[in-house]
């Protein structure tokens, strides 16, 4: 017999949707993955999870899946290799040789930010390191930070960060920001905002609890300099987790599923939650959202079979 539930990803989307299905009486199985809670496991304080005024990401995650746990949502650790989306049943395969069959999957496997690969980058991941300035930017305020990028997902993030920041250094590899969103014009004209351009970090230093200095090589001339900051924005870009999916359901070309209406794929009964279908929002509770509504689109799909 096929499962009525597949969940791939226990961050917040699918754990989400794994507490909704398993309420609704789908006995839902969620494959966790490699990064069990996602990618707030990888950060300290969280400030915008409504209802903890703070609280430490994996915490909150522990909190979501112990939830899902008690409400009957079966989690399993393993990763998807292979799905078949082809025909019905839906077909999904682990790493681990197992294979289970659905009729119907909600896809929650989120993004990977880009990382620079440097020496320092892992140890100061969430101490001082950041991808996201609407969740870490008051984190910083009145501090020097650096943000590292040129495009426009970059020039967004230093905007913001100018609010909070007493001094912006923008490391970019390029002679000129590649931005074309018009709020660059509003960065290249703050104050606050200095750049330094053809040059990429090559590494970040710091004592047991904090960054504070980072070491920057120019491109062109292989001058190498460091400079004392407080912090780092890393927003050079991101990966949503869809390469198993390619072929089977319509990805766009940043690699994003594209939903049809709602949370709908391109395949009936396939729906897809946070980050791995959302350019635009990419915070917790917007990907916990999603995985709500996946899962009401989800037990609403069963309910018309
Ligand atoms: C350092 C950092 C700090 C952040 N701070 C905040 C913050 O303060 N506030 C905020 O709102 N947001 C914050 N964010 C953003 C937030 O974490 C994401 O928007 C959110 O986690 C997205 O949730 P998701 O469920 O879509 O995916 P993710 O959290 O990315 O989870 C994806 C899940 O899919 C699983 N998976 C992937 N591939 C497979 C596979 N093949 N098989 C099975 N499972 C798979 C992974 O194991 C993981 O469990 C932060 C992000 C980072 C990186």
């Amino acid at each position: 017999m096929p499962q009525k539930v597949v969940i791939i990803g226990s961050g917040p989307a699918g754990l989400t949707a794994g507490i909704y299905t398993s309420r609704a009486k789908l006995e839902p199985i969620l494959i966790e993955g490699m990064q069990p809670g996602g990618q707030l496991t990888t950060t300290n304080k969280v400030e915008n999870w409504p209802g903890d005024i703070e609280i430490m990401g994996p915490e909150l995650m522990m909190n979501i899946k112990k939830q899902a746990k008690h409400n009957g949502c079966q989690i399993i650790s393993d990763t998807v290799e292979k799905v078949d989306f082809s025909s019905k049943p839906y077909k999904i395969f682990t790493k681990n040789g197992k294979e289970f069959e659905a009729e119907s999957v909600i896809i929650a496997t989120g993004a990977t930010h880009k990382k620079l690969h440097i020496p320092g980058e892992e140890k100061f991941w969430g101490k001082g390191v950041s991808v996201c300035a609407t969740c870490d930017a008051p984190f910083f305020k009145d501090k020097e930070i650096i943000v590292v990028g040129g495009g426009n997902s970059a020039v967004y993030e230093i905007y913001h960060l100018a609010n909070f920041a007493k001094k912006i250094t923008v490391i970019h590899i390029l002679d000129k920001l590649t931005a074309t969103d018009p709020i660059k014009d509003e960065v290249l004209k703050n104050p606050k905002v200095e750049f330094i351009f053809n040059s990429t970090l090559t590494e970040i230093k710091g004592d047991d609890q904090k960054v504070t200095e980072v070491a920057i090589q120019n491109q062109k001339t292989k001058e190498t300099k460091t400079l004392k900051i407080n912090g780092i924005f890393i927003a050079i870009g991101l990966t949503p987790n869809t390469d198993i999916f390619k072929g089977q359901i319509d990805i766009d070309n940043h690699g994003f599923i594209v939903l049809t209406k709602n949370t709908k794929t391109s395949k009936n009964g396939i729906f897809a939650a946070g980050d791995v279908a959302d350019y635009r929002y990419k915070q917790a509770i917007t990907a916990a959202g999603l995985g709500c509504m996946a899962a009401i689109d989800c037990q609403k799909y069963l309910s018309k079979k």
